[in-house]
């Protein structure tokens, strides 16, 4: 039994922090865990930013409605569902995710939620549980399946290093050279055929 666990954003669908600021122009939201590495002091400002700027959760939803997967996500997801288990796990919230998900047809989605107050307002975060993506990983172990892994970023080393075989994609150089012991691919066709040679069934 062979399981696929990717991440998100970076890998199916663009960063949604930064995309969100390019579209509404406000630049304190392009900080990610490269520049604030505790990752409740970015959401916490994140949240202080959107309470500023009077967001409601719909405001938020109907930007993020306006971006699209990355080009070639969707017919990779498509090819993947097909001949693997796929559950993709990340760091964002079940609320922002929602308009990638409808278009990428719902795949498993394991992630966070928000906290949101009766007229719309993100007043809080709840984060599923400590490490997400490596839990995960050792959950499905545990499970007998055969985990490959794929994630861009910092916060995917844990899922890759857990897996039975982890594999970066389109990550930044600074990835690359931090964990050289990964693989490190830049399409899906590449990914692809990694996944196909990893499979102990017969794949075309
Ligand atoms: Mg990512």
């Amino acid at each position: 039994m062979e399981i696929v666990c990717l991440d998100l954003e970076g890998v199916l669908i663009p960063e949604v922090w930064i995309a969100f600021a390019e579209k509404t122009g406000i630049d304190d939201l392009r900080a990610t865990t490269r520049d604030i590495p505790d990752y409740n002091i970015l959401m916490k400002q994140r949240l202080e930013i959107l309470e500023k700027n009077n967001f409601l959760l719909k405001d938020i939803q109907a930007v993020i409605s306006s971006l699209e997967p990355l080009p070639g996500a969707k017919a990779f997801l498509d090819w993947l569902r097909e001949k693997f288990q796929l559950v993709i796990l990340s760091d964002t919230f079940y609320e922002f995710s929602h308009p990638f998900m409808r278009k990428l047809e719902w795949p498993t989605l394991f992630c966070h939620k928000l906290l949101v107050d009766s007229r719309g307002r993100v007043l809080d975060y709840q984060l599923r549980q400590d490490d997400p993506k490596g839990t995960s990983v050792k959950a499905f172990k545990s499970l007998n399946y055969k985990v490959f892994a794929a994630g861009d970023s910092y916060n995917d080393i844990s899922m890759l290093s857990e897996a039975d075989t982890g594999i970066l994609i389109h990550a930044p150089q600074n990835v690359i050279n931090d964990f050289p012991q990964f693989n490190s691919v830049n399409s899906y066709e590449e990914l692809k055929s990694i996944l196909i040679n990893l499979s102990d069934r017969k794949l075309v």
